[in-house]
């Protein structure tokens, strides 16, 4: 059985203390609700040494959104997953589309990413995705099978299974356009059965797959409720504890 996962992603939203104003409200609300599944929050790196200690009494773990792959060197701004690990980060976003449309990721960089950050014992939040154009030509699924054949090659089983892979059609993030939950659903268990001919079948019953793109407080239930999606990623509607709360309850 996977528990589900609810992971908020900030992007470059909140600074540390309107993040600590954030875990203290979160807190106090989720520790009244008790709900059941893990819940995450992925924030800029410099909220993260407040951040931590500011949940430290609730059950809400803390995540990044980026790291190099390097243990160390001349990277000039750059973040090492060994300094993730030893702030207390539990979770990491790689190739998120904004990263990918932004910043240049690549299935190769998401690879690298990985494959650094289990070496930590950092769990990677893996996003792979299509472009609009792209589902209007039918190509959702090639295009979301290569970014999973990609960039979780040569991921060992044990580390494979404690995989997150977030679904997340960039035409549906931020735009308050939501993929229906069959639309989701259906890529979902296709995402399932690329990581079942990767990895077989015991880790595909155990990897979680979120669904992500303009997740909110009204639609969630029903996202939530398909049988392959086990979570979601969260952007602009985890800035708010009220609607955080919400989505983690549906
Ligand atoms: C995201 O940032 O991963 C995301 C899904 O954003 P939003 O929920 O705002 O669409």
């Amino acid at each position: 059985m996977r528990k589900k996962l609810i992971a908020g992603n900030w992007k470059m939203y909140k600074t540390a203390a309107e993040a600590v104003a954030f875990a203290e409200e979160f807190s106090a609300v989720v520790n009244a609700a008790k709900p059941e599944p893990d819940i995450a929050i992925c924030a800029p790196f410099t909220d993260l040494a407040a951040l931590i200690p500011a949940f430290g009494g609730s059950a809400v773990s803390v995540g990044a959104q980026n790291v190099h792959f390097e243990k160390e060197g001349a990277f000039t701004g750059e973040i090492s997953p060994g300094m993730l690990a030893e702030a207390g980060v539990d979770y990491c976003i790689v190739g998120h589309s904004e990263r990918r449309q932004y910043f240049a990721e690549t299935d190769e960089g998401v690879n690298l990413k990985a494959k650094a950050l289990f070496e930590v014992g950092i769990i990677p939040i893996v996003c792979v995705g299509e472009v609009l154009a792209e589902r209007e030509a039918g190509r959702e699924k090639d295009v979301v099978g290569k970014q999973l054949r990609d960039g979780l090659a040569g991921i060992a089983g044990q580390d494979f299974e404690k995989l997150v892979i977030a679904y997340e059609p960039v035409w549906a993030i931020g735009t308050g356009r939501t993929a229906t939950s069959g639309q989701a659903e259906e890529m979902c268990a296709y995402i399932r059965s690329v990581v079942k001919e990767m990895a077989g079948q015991d880790v595909a019953d155990r990897v979680r797959i979120q669904y992500g793109g303009s997740v909110n407080a009204e639609n969630a239930a029903e996202i939530l409720g398909q049988p392959d999606i086990d979570g979601a990623l969260v952007g602009g509607a985890s800035l708010s504890p009220d609607k955080f709360i919400t989505i983690c309850k549906a």
